[in-house]
């Protein structure tokens, strides 16, 4: 891949972001699925997975988008790479909430939010990804009805959004934040406390305001729209439908070509705030239109309401009357369409739910081989019939000479004789033994070790060359003053010991020769005692 190359790539999706803001679907698209084709890293491939799932987010395609964005995000997570898997999850749960899935989304959510939260990453990739956790969050709860909570989330989500090169940010979460004083406004309304709900729809129209501005700043025709009709709803609501009209009208002035769907959403409000003004025979005009440019079944059936009630204002009851019948035959079909997305959203987090679980067998069989490797390990440094160190230890320690250390050669004597006498079993319980006595005598710095059959060695690390004497000399007596009888009646067990210390050789495993030397003169010289010198 050439920088060059690379370089294009990024620009192409940078250009997906530009387009989906002027709403140029089509080319939009074709950006993108051209972007995912020429994806050569996984990294590329999320990015341009993310972003048409975000082409079908605008195209209010909303299926397509939650399958998109939820393969984004897990192929994100299994290269732990957290911002995207981040940023993936925050557009499928913003989708989930379209969809009507909002206990899905909150979960997606918050798993979105772990992430980042466990990662804690600084940096600006992160920012991004945090604001568009938080906001999807403030946009749930708004949904769930918990509307401090979403506040809170909101107010975060644009204070980070100030600090994001992404304009159409700032612009978004203040849209949210209008939608939420709306709410508040409503929920005042509704308990009887008109001043309260005047303030809150005052704050939802500065909000509101400010928002149409950002977005009309940035050619952002979608944000516009969207700010705009909770805008000229605030102003009718506090008793401006004038005002709302003229700004609809206005709208309808300058984006001749935009979305059915957007032109849906106007014609709608329109059609509210002509009722509001008492021209109810407009009114359902607009509803009609709204309806025939109406894409989501969801949307239509709040627009065939509405269009019921402005027929009904127009005394057309017999209209009225075939609207409501369609309207609930639309709604008993959108609750079909519900349930069964319900069903495909469910069984997609059973997928997620089974790939949880193999990720955590794959952990755990991990950690037994883990276990595994760790008891192998030990196990190559382990003599097996005692449990000491092995030979294999014993030349490790020898070969990070030079460093002060002393070796005691031990030898059992007369072993053969113990096999003969009493058993092969009996001479594995002696050495066994002799170990558990070795490793009673022997102190921090000092290694005791089985070479191979009955020879052990003991190795002292220390300055003082007198030191390995004295650990010699206690061993040997302590194997003599052992009662052996313990093991088997009659038994007797002694052992003769050849020492070496550093300053007698050139090199750490010449300790071996000279101790072994020692050890056969101790042997010579009547067994059952230590030899220094020689
Ligand atoms: P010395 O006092 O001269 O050392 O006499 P020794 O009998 O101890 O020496 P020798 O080398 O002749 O015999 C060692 C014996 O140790 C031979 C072998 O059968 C026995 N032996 C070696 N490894 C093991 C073991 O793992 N278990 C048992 N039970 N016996 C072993
Ligand atoms: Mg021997
Ligand atoms: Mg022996």
């Amino acid at each position: 891949m050439t920088e060059r190359a690379e370089q294009g790539r990024a620009n192409a999706l940078d250009e997906v972001r530009d387009l989906l803001q002027r709403m140029d679907m089509p080319r939009a698209f074709e950006l993108a699925r051209a972007a995912r084709q020429a994806a050569g890293t996984t990294e590329q491939e999320i990015a341009a997975c993310f972003w048409l799932a975000r082409c079908h987010y605008v195209a209010a395609e909303i299926d397509i988008a939650i399958a998109l964005a939820a393969e984004a995000g897990h192929a994100a997570a299994a290269v732990q790479d957290v911002e995207w898997q981040a940023r993936a999850h925050a557009l499928e749960a913003r989708c989930l909430e379209m969809a009507g899935e909002t206990e899905a989304a909150l979960d997606v959510a918050l798993v979105a939010w772990n992430a980042l939260e466990r990662a804690c990453m600084p940096g600006q990739g992160s920012l991004l990804a945090r604001q568009a956790v938080t906001m999807a969050l403030a946009v749930i709860q708004l949904r769930l009805g918990d509307l401090a909570s979403a506040m809170t989330w909101c107010e975060r989500g644009a204070d980070l959004a100030g600090y994001l090169p992404e304009e159409g940010a700032l612009g978004a979460a203040i849209d949210t934040r209008a939608c939420i004083h709306a709410a508040l406004a409503s929920r005042a309304r509704e308990a009887g406390d008109p001043v309260e709900a005047e303030r809150c729809e005052r704050l939802a129209i500065a909000d509101s305001l400010r928002a149409v501005d950002l977005a009309r700043g940035l050619g952002d025709v979608d944000h516009e729209t969207s700010a705009l009709l909770n805008l000229a709803e605030s102003l009718t609501l506090v008793g401006e439908a004038e005002r709302a009209l003229e700004l609809l009208q206005d709208w309808a002035r300058r984006h001749p070509d935009a979305l059915a769907r957007q032109w849906a959403h106007q014609r709608d409000s329109l059609g509210i705030v002509l009722l509001a003004l008492q021209r109810p025979a407009e009114a359902v005009d607009a509803f009609e239109q709204a309806r025939s440019q109406c894409e989501s079944p969801a949307y239509r059936v709040v627009v065939t309401e509405h269009l019921s009630a402005a027929l009904e204002r127009c005394e057309r009851w017999q209209e009225a009357l075939a609207s409501y019948k369609d309207f609930h035959a639309l709604q008993a079909r959108v609750s079909t369409e519900r349930a069964q997305r319900h069903a495909r959203v469910a069984a997609a987090r059973l997928d997620i739910g089974r790939e949880r679980a193999k990720a955590r067998q794959l952990a755990s069989s991990n950690r037994r081989l883990r276990r595994r490797a760790d008891d192998l390990a030990r196990q190559a440094q382990e003599d097996g019939l005692t449990g000491l160190a092995n030979r294999r230890q014993v030349d490790t320690l020898l070969q990070a000479w030079p460093r002060p250390m002393s070796l005691a050669l031990i030898d059992v004597d007369h072993f053969k004789q113990v096999n003969d006498r009493f058993s092969h079993g009996v001479g594995d319980e002696v050495l066994r033994q002799l170990a558990s006595i070795m490793r009673a005598n022997c102190r921090q710095r000092e290694l005791a070790a089985r070479l191979g059959g009955e020879e052990f060695v003991v190795i002292v690390e220390s300055a003082d060359e007198a030191d390995i004497a004295h650990v010699a000399e206690r061993l040997r007596a302590a194997v003599e003053r052992f009662d052996w009888t313990s093991v088997r009646a009659g038994l007797q067990v002694t052992v003769s010991v050849g020492v070496a210390r550093p300053s007698e050789v050139a090199v750490g495993t010449e300790l071996l020769v000279v101790a072994d030397r020692r050890l056969y003169a101790a042997k010579r010289a009547g067994r059952n005692r230590v030899v220094l010198e020689g």
